[in-house]
């Protein structure tokens, strides 16, 4: 299964025990929409706990701060990195590039900081 860091995803019924250690772990729960690990989930405990109770590998994959797309197939460094430990705040490979990039990057953040 794939999960994008900072999406909702949907989980089939776990279970109450498996539910709340996912609260402990910091993972938002909405009715609606589902789960979201986000900067103040414990991700690498939240994975443990979800791949276990689903008996199958996560996969972890990073959305892109400007477009939301996600970021990890167009990354070149996704081979190497390790998604549980670097910021969730991430860009695709489009918006990665170029000599606007850092600019873009800085101003989109600010941006989401005074919102
Ligand atoms: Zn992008």
């Amino acid at each position: 299964m794939k999960l994008v860091l900072g999406g909702w995803f949907r989980l089939p019924r776990l279970g109450s025990d498996v539910f709340s250690a996912l609260m402990k772990q910091g993972v938002r729960y909405d009715r609606e929409l589902g789960f979201k690990l986000g900067h103040e989930s414990d991700v690498e405990s939240a994975v443990k706990t979800i791949s276990g109770a689903l008996g199958e590998d996560m996969e972890l994959s990073l959305m892109c701060l400007v477009c939301s797309n996600e970021a990890c197939p167009s990354c070149p460094y996704a081979v190497t990195c390790d998604r549980r430990k670097v910021s969730p705040i991430c860009l695709c490979g489009e918006h990665a590039r170029g000599p606007g990039a850092f600019h873009t990057y800085v101003s989109t953040f600010a941006s989401m900081l005074a919102e």
